[in-house]
């Protein structure tokens, strides 16, 4: 089991633990690890280390965990693949991390295909084998990094597709009932990277699986610039365009963009882009006639984020260890040891200043660990 590397665990070799009260059962088939280094298991790789960290491999080990921590009073996080997440030096309480497996292809009844997949799947596994099975769908989410449970959490989206559109139903383990139920996603809420595990009523939910539904009639979607500047740098055709031709152009132009994890560390777009009225947006044009800006409905106007910490003068940022991607300036990046506490602090000074030039409050995308 992976953690080895770590300090005991719980259940061996710890006779007197932190505080005196914490005293592990014995009878526990999930080995819990305390004083656990996080290394490896987020993708921004700040230093961090668990008071207590386990893997949940099943719903029956998820229970005993959850119960566990009820009974020694520990606070419990949760962990996908840690790609949208920032911990901090010293995470507080058991992380359990995701790790249920399991994919099922079946017919769907009007005639596309209905995929379960376990919460610990990598969600590009997914998509990797639908596409290369011909099934359309998920190419516009090609490369996304993470686990599908944390895709559902997040709701993830790109060049025009969010998850939403492509799910049936999602199975979450209810801790405050007891139960396992099945949300259709008109109960999870989705919405621009929004779902109700995000909020207090999806408090004590915790994914399975996701339920799939790639459609029967496939139809490329397209329309944003670099990917249609690449399609057509590759000569794709409304014949030559499949899944798995939009999948490869997709990965082509994110690779370009985007910081590589593996390499320097990151969470992806680090704020999302925020939304504000139509009276402000027209202020804010008068004074910055290049703002980059989105209409949306009702009145509301959705600003590029990106933009807002250029003109704050951000892009290239370096603060220790911390710094703005010097290639996109919405990407916080490790530059190497850094530790949680140092990105947030220049998240804030970033927070700052564009609040003092926009009068705009940026959100931050990743969760906090800690
Ligand atoms: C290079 C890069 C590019 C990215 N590009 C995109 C993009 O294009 N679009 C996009 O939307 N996102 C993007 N992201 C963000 C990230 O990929 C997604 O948010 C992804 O869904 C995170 O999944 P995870 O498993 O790593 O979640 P984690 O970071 O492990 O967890 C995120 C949150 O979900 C909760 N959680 C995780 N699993 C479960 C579960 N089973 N049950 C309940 N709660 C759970 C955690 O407690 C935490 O609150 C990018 C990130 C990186 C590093």
């Amino acid at each position: 089991m992976e953690g080895s590397d770590a300090g005991p665990p719980y259940n061996e070799g710890r006779t007197t633990p932190k505080g005196g009260s914490r005293q592990p059962p014995n009878n526990m088939t999930v080995q819990i690890f305390r004083d656990r280094p996080l290394d490896g298991l987020t993708t921004f790789g700040t230093r961090a280390t668990a008071e207590a960290y386990a893997e949940a491999s099943s719903l029956e080990s998820l229970k005993e965990l959850l119960a566990h921590a009820a009974e020694s009073g520990l606070p419990v996080r949760f962990l996908g693949a840690g790609a949208n997440t920032v911990a901090m030096s010293r995470v507080p309480g058991l992380v359990i991390r995701i790790a249920i497996k399991g994919i099922e292809k079946k017919p769907a009844p009007d005639g596309g295909t209905l995929v379960r997949c376990g919460a610990g799947e990598i969600f590009d596994d997914i998509v990797k084998m639908t596409v290369a099975e011909g099934l359309g769908g998920l190419e516009n989410l090609s490369a996304v990094p993470g686990t599908v449970g944390g895709a559902v959490v997040q709701n993830i989206g790109a060049y025009g597709v969010e998850l939403a559109e492509r799910l049936q139903s999602v199975t979450v383990w209810d801790s405050k009932a007891g139960e396992v139920r099945e949300l259709s996603t008109e109960e999870c809420d989705f919405a621009y990277r929004h779902s109700i595990l995000k909020t207090p009523a999806g408090e004590g939910l915790v994914v399975l699986s996701a339920l799939l539904h790639l459609p029967a009639r496939w139809y490329p979607v397209t329309g944003y610039r670099d990917l249609d500047a690449e399609i057509a740098a590759r000569g794709l055709t409304a014949v030559t365009l499949t899944p798995a031709a939009l999948s490869d152009a997709v990965r082509a132009v994110r690779s370009r963009k985007l910081p590589d994890p593996a390499r320097l560390g990151n969470a992806g777009s680090f704020f999302t882009n925020p939304i504000i009225s139509k009276v402000h947006w027209r202020e804010l044009l008068t004074k910055h006639p290049s703002l980059v800006y989105y209409k949306l409905g009702g009145g509301r106007m959705k600003l590029a984020a990106a933009w807002l910490i250029e003109a704050a003068g951000f892009k290239g940022a370096v603060r220790g260890n911390a710094g703005v991607y010097e290639n996109h300036a919405l990407i916080l990046v490790n530059r190497g040891g850094a530790s949680g506490e140092e990105v947030l602090a220049l998240a804030e000074d970033i927070r700052r200043r564009v609040r003092e030039m926009f009068g705009v409050e940026l959100a931050m995308e990743p969760v906090v660990l800690g």
